[in-house]
């Protein structure tokens, strides 16, 4: 067995230790006689899984008791729709369009009801975080929109709009637990989890109590309102139970590492590591304003697409796998989620920095 450093942006690395773990329980967890992917959702033993791992989520993130965590399904694309179904009351909410991710989530509200775009950084192709301190906002918006960390573009906003009252919503998919945040400053949080915290299938989202409610938009399905799942601890119907498994196993591999504080030190260290090589770099550059870059997800290019293809590749043969950028930014793209070892990182940048060495006279 050979396992590699994976940058993928997602699906994403995963710790060694939690999948030994799965490992060593994949044919029978605890005393049950059988694996988690096989047991009733009503079971004792699956219920405990559940509820241990929205106590662990709670302590890592330090989630206050009006706030509910739900565990659905669907992907982050779903709460793109859920989140006006349930929020946009008005019909009116603002987003901030910073990249991929909130650009598609506003595309996706627009079948709603109104959308205003607050902000935006499509002029320089999303590589950059608008000022967002003093923003129009109109009086009737029902909530506020960010993608915190958008995931192909590699920037983060790291000062929260000022939404003059209005509710903040917030996509932490490609930072979830990567990074202390306030949860009360936000109404509600998403993740889909196969970014930083287990496998696809799994989308957790964290949503003040107050904005639970029976009178969603018409025509809003049982499943896609909030208060279906908060009313059955997300046991409504059958949730992913092997996915939620996993997510509680990468948990306690968190709160035994110390927690979220002292896996941002290391992330902050990882990070460093190859800005300080791209800064330095007379090959390779980042693609993002320096104040606004991501501590997950860094993208960089040569300034020849050859160049660019010939390093992937020759990363890929060195065991440095899935580096290539996204289409819509092109070059590389390495992300650094809290799975991905220091080693990993040294090991990137050594080979930049040869790669380097070998292309530039
Ligand atoms: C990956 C990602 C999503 C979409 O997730 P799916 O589960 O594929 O629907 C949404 N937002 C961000 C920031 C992402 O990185």
């Amino acid at each position: 067995m050979s396992r590699v450093y994976n940058f993928s942006a997602g699906p994403a690395v995963l710790p060694d230790e939690v999948l030994r773990t799965a490992q060593s329980e994949l044919l029978e967890y605890g005393n049950s006689g059988m694996s988690v992917m096989e047991m009733s959702h009503r079971s004792k033993d699956f219920e405990d899984i559940l509820d241990e791992a929205e106590k662990n989520l709670r302590t890592l993130m330090n989630i206050p008791d009006n706030y509910k965590v739900l565990f659905l399904q669907g992907g982050g694309f779903t709460q793109f729709a859920m989140i006006p179904m349930n929020l946009m009351i008005n019909r009116s909410a603002g987003y901030i369009v910073t990249g991929q991710w909130s650009k598609k989530a506003a595309g996706e509200a627009k079948i709603f009801g109104t959308v205003h775009e607050l902000a935006s950084s499509a002029d320089k192709n999303f590589s950059y975080i608008p000022e967002l301190g003093d923003l129009n906002i109109p009086e009737d918006l029902d909530y506020v929109y960010i993608c915190q960390n958008e995931t192909v573009h590699g920037t983060t906003i790291k000062t929260l709009p000022n939404t003059k009252g209005k509710t903040l919503v917030s996509d932490i998919s490609s930072m979830f637990l990567s990074e202390p945040l306030d949860v009360t400053k936000y109404g509600l949080l998403f993740g889909g989890v196969q970014k930083n915290v287990g496998p696809a299938g799994v989308v957790i989202v964290i949503v003040r109590e107050d904005l639970i409610r029976d009178d969603v938009l018409p025509f809003t399905p049982t499943m896609m309102k909030y208060k279906t799942h908060a009313d059955n601890k997300s046991l409504f119907n059958t949730p992913p139970c092997y996915g939620i498994y996993i997510c509680g196993l990468v948990f306690k591999w968190l709160l035994k590492l110390g927690g979220v504080n002292a896996i941002h030190k290391i992330n902050q260290a990882k990070a460093k590591l190859l800005y300080d090589y791209l800064d330095s770099s007379k090959l390779f550059h980042g693609t993002v304003e320096k104040k606004d870059r991501s501590l997950m997800n860094v993208p960089f290019v040569t300034g020849s697409r050859e160049l660019d293809a010939e390093f992937v590749n020759a990363a890929t043969q060195a065991g440095l796998k899935n580096i290539k950028g996204h289409r819509s930014v092109g070059g590389m793209r390495a992300s650094l989620y809290n799975a991905m070892p220091v080693e990993g990182v040294a090991k990137l940048v050594d080979f930049m920095a040869e790669f380097e060495k070998a292309h530039i006279s």
